[in-house]
């Protein structure tokens, strides 16, 4: 039943129950809910091309003991006798998998490994739902995303309404937590049922939907992927490459900067998951809306003109040579590339890439964001001391039109005006050599994609979800 309608900001399905922060731990978690989350995951692993046939194989053997309703009544039945859910999985799967244990045929004896292993799989998930849940919540900064995240919520309803282009919208949109924003009856009536969201058209239900998989696009588009953990690159299907990897992730989940064996961690569980796709991770970008005690300015006046992006990083010199170290050591493991946001000078570049070289990692690609009027105009000089660049739309819509990006802000005349500025930046970037991807949400809207290509950009960058309605836009295009 349809309980609630509000504005669909970061999309996708999520069902689970909904809590306040600190009633999370209680959450019921239900036999149906551990099964249709093992579903729901063996079937987009068994369908999923990047993974070894051996993966998907073994995905298609635990949907098929999934299935067995001999299983699932020898549990459902434990639970009536008064067993714990955990309890009562391990001795069903324990019961079958004794029966086959004793069989000569060693696909029966496999089965019988399968099914204690299914096990320990439903008792993990079982766990994770424990901790899963949509998280009510008035509003939220980004700092509490992160922690919604950490925690495990699945999805998040908002009473604060939220523009598409605030950070806080675009962060749940690439870590794929699904958000629904702009509800205005009372979120908290709804504690410790089950509902159901979709982030896309903002519809909330009550009780379980059929969370219909997406579908995956394979195109022959270069759409490359905005991620900002291993995770979202693991679960990511039909990407060219990683065209952002947000490290501020990192950071606003640790509160600070995390230790260098941690960050190093990370950046390699990255460069893991993409499998030998090139990986562009941007270096630390915070300020404005996404500050961190400690780390940014206090009370700027305007935090959106105030310090920024690198402009922190050459103040913290410290973050930055950590950053490189984790990155070099990441690079070991496959491909990858480091991006400066916020740049407005040469200067900056140049003083990034002394580090690198002090480092002894000159040998990785550095490149530009661009994303203030003033580096598009000096993309030229830029080019100089910069290997690639990435057009950053979101902060740059910004500033060309003095517009708060935290406002779903209309853009004049189709962008005329950024339009034109982006076109002499990717001129100027042509004559050099440099490739120039486009990685804010405007590489997300079907709309301006064909003019992105039409422009020179080599690749449009954006979360999984926005794969469909770009590909869909660039049809029949060559
Ligand atoms: C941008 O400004 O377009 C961008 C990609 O960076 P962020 O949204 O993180 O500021
Ligand atoms: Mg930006």
């Amino acid at each position: 039943m349809l309980i609630a309608e509000g504005i669909g900001v970061a999309g996708g399905l999520a069902c689970g129950v909904a809590y306040r922060p600190s009633t999370r731990r209680q959450a019921a978690v239900s036999i149906e809910h551990v099964y249709s989350t093992a579903k729901r995951r063996y079937e987009r692993w068994s369908e999923d091309s990047s993974l070894p046939a051996a993966a998907r194989e073994l995905a298609h053997i635990y949907l098929a003991l999934l299935t067995d309703p001999e299983l699932r009544a020898s549990i459902e039945g434990d639970v009536a006798l008064g067993r714990t859910i955990s309890e009562a999985i391990t001795g069903a799967c324990e019961q079958q998998a004794r029966l086959l244990d004793g069989a000569r045929h060693p696909y029966l004896q496999q089965r019988a490994h399968d099914l204690r292993a299914l096990a320990r799989e439903l008792l993990a998930l079982k766990d994770d739902a424990g901790q899963g849940g949509i998280l009510l919540a008035d509003t939220l900064t980004p700092l509490g995303l992160y922690e919604a995240y950490g925690g495990g919520a699945q999805g998040i309803i908002l009473r604060d309404s939220l523009a598409s282009t605030s950070h806080l919208a675009i962060l749940a949109r690439t870590i794929g937590l699904p958000l629904v924003a702009g509800v205005t009856v009372d979120v908290l009536a709804w504690q410790g049922r089950f509902v159901s969201i979709d982030g896309s058209s903002g519809q909330i239900w009550a009780g379980e939907r059929d969370i219909a998989l997406q579908a995956v696009v394979h195109t022959s588009y270069p759409l490359w992927l905005n991620a900002a953990s291993s995770r979202n690159i693991a679960t990511a299907q039909g990407y060219k490459g990683v065209g952002l990897f947000r490290t501020e992730f990192l950071y606003l989940q640790c509160g600070g900067v995390p230790a260098p064996e941690h960050e190093e961690e990370q950046y390699v569980a990255a460069v893991k998951a993409a499998a030998g796709k090139h990986i562009i991770f941007r270096l630390l970008d915070l300020g404005s809306d996404k500050p961190i005690a400690g780390l940014t300015r206090e009370k700027e006046p305007n935090p959106m003109l105030g310090e920024r992006g690198v402009r922190v990083l050459l103040r913290r010199r410290d973050i930055l040579e950590q950053q490189i170290r984790a990155l070099l050591a990441a690079s070991a493991y496959g491909p990858l590339s480091i991006m400066v946001p916020m740049v407005v000078t040469p200067g900056e570049m140049a003083a990034v890439r002394n580090v690198q070289r002090e480092l002894g990692a000159s040998h990785l690609s550095l490149g530009a964001m661009l994303e203030t009027p003033a580096a598009l105009l000096m993309a030229k000089e830029l080019g100089e001391v910069s290997d690639f660049f990435s057009l950053g739309t979101n902060d740059l819509a910004a500033y060309v039109y003095a517009s708060d990006r935290g406002t779903d802000m209309h853009l004049p005349d189709n962008a005329e005006a950024m339009f034109r500025l982006m076109d002499i930046a990717v001129q100027a970037a042509k004559a050099q050599g440099r490739e120039v991807g486009v990685c804010g949400e405007l590489a997300a809207d079907p709309r301006y994609a064909a003019r992105f290509l039409d422009l020179g950009c080599d690749y449009l960058s954006m979360v999984a979800a926005a794969f469909p309605g770009v590909g869909k836009a660039l049809r029949g295009r060559n």
